[in-house]
């Protein structure tokens, strides 16, 4: 962001001094040049990782710059209005409380700055009419600079908002919804299927020995098995049912307008897919099996009665020894 700051203002800059040089002032031009070479020693800094004092650069530039271009033709100019761009970044990069204390500084800067401007007069005038041109593009620029700074802060809260908004429902390793997501949306789900009276059923799936697949080929491994399963059990769903992360190697689907024979045969379905293909992790192929515990849920308020309800199922289905899909 800082680097196209630099370098858009190095190009309005070269603008400038064709403007400048077109009213005959030369001035005004050969600062534009110095600013110039401020801005491109800006770039070099940042691309350099030298950020702190590139910015110092760049506010040096846009102060001496306001003073000298309103002392020269006059605060009608407009030069001062580059300054209040600086208002909304203070306040937003404030990261030390340290806001009201420099906008107060800049303040007392712009109000002082007038009162020498008409104390001294303009000491390069140009005329009148030049005045006014040079004043319409700094209102034109800082329009277009104060909305593009808007555009860059409202695109920075919407990335920020949505990387938290992951963060508060998903599972960072399958990218399932977690834990509270899943709560979220099988209230919702729940809510929906009682309106229409379609049954509802919910699928726990835990992988089995998964514990050895960690001590066998390291946690890196199982993780991309925890991966690779989610995918599986997100293909083999519909599009409506609600896939979670529900702990360390445990899935929960919680599946609409499914009956509890839907809800088991497409756990078998599962169940004979991944125990007949090992699984593609990396190199090495893995064999493993999954367990399932199935059970019905009987409106909203049955959600974690049925959740316990699956548990047992799937700890029925570990006891008679694995790979396989009990109801509850
Ligand atoms: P069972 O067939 O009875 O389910 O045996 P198990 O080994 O699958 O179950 P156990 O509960 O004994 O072990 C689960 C293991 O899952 C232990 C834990 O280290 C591992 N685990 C939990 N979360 C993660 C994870 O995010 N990544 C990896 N790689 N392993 C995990
Ligand atoms: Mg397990
Ligand atoms: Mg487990």
């Amino acid at each position: 962001m800082v680097q196209r700051v630099a370098l858009t203002a190095a190009a309005i800059d070269v603008g400038y001094i064709l403007l400048f040089l077109w009213l005959g002032s030369v001035p005004l031009a050969a600062i534009n040049a110095v600013s110039i070479a401020m801005y491109l020693g800006a770039y070099g800094l940042i691309q350099k990782r030298y950020n702190a004092p590139a910015l110092v650069l760049i506010w040096t530039e846009v102060v001496a710059h306001a003073a000298l271009g309103s002392l020269l033709i006059g605060w009608n100019s407009g030069f001062h209005y580059y300054l209040l761009l600086f208002i909304p970044a203070i306040v937003i990069a404030n990261t030390r409380g340290f806001a009201a204390p420099v906008v107060l500084a800049l303040l007392a800067y712009y109000l002082g700055l007038q009162a020498l401007c008409d104390h001294l007069g303009p000491l390069d005038p140009l005329p009148a009419q030049s005045v006014k041109i040079v004043n319409w593009i700094h209102i034109c620029l800082v329009f277009a600079m104060s909305a593009a700074l808007a555009a860059f802060y409202r695109r920075t809260i919407l990335i920020a908002e949505s990387r938290l908004r992951t963060q508060a429902t998903r599972d960072p390793l399958t990218g399932l919804a977690n834990r509270s997501h899943f709560q979220a949306q099988a209230t919702q789900a729940l809510a929906r299927s009682q309106r229409d009276g379609t049954p509802v059923a919910l699928l726990l799936c835990d992988v089995d020995h998964f514990k050895r697949i960690n001590d066998q080929h390291g946690h890196a491994v199982g993780d991309e098995v925890l991966v690779a399963m989610a995918g599986t059990l997100g293909e083999n769903l519909r599009e409506g049912d609600v896939l979670a992360r529900w702990g360390g190697e445990e899935f929960l689907a919680l599946m609409p307008a499914s009956p509890l024979d839907a809800a088991c045969a497409t756990a078998e379905r599962i169940r004979a897919v991944v125990a007949q293909a090992p699984l593609p992790v990396g190199s090495t192929p893995i064999a493993l099996t999954l367990s399932f515990g199935v059970a019905l849920v009987h409106g909203a308020d049955d959600l974690q009665a049925a959740i316990a309800r699956a548990d047992k199922a799937l700890y029925e289905s570990k006891h008679a020894g694995r790979n396989r899909v009990s109801r509850g």
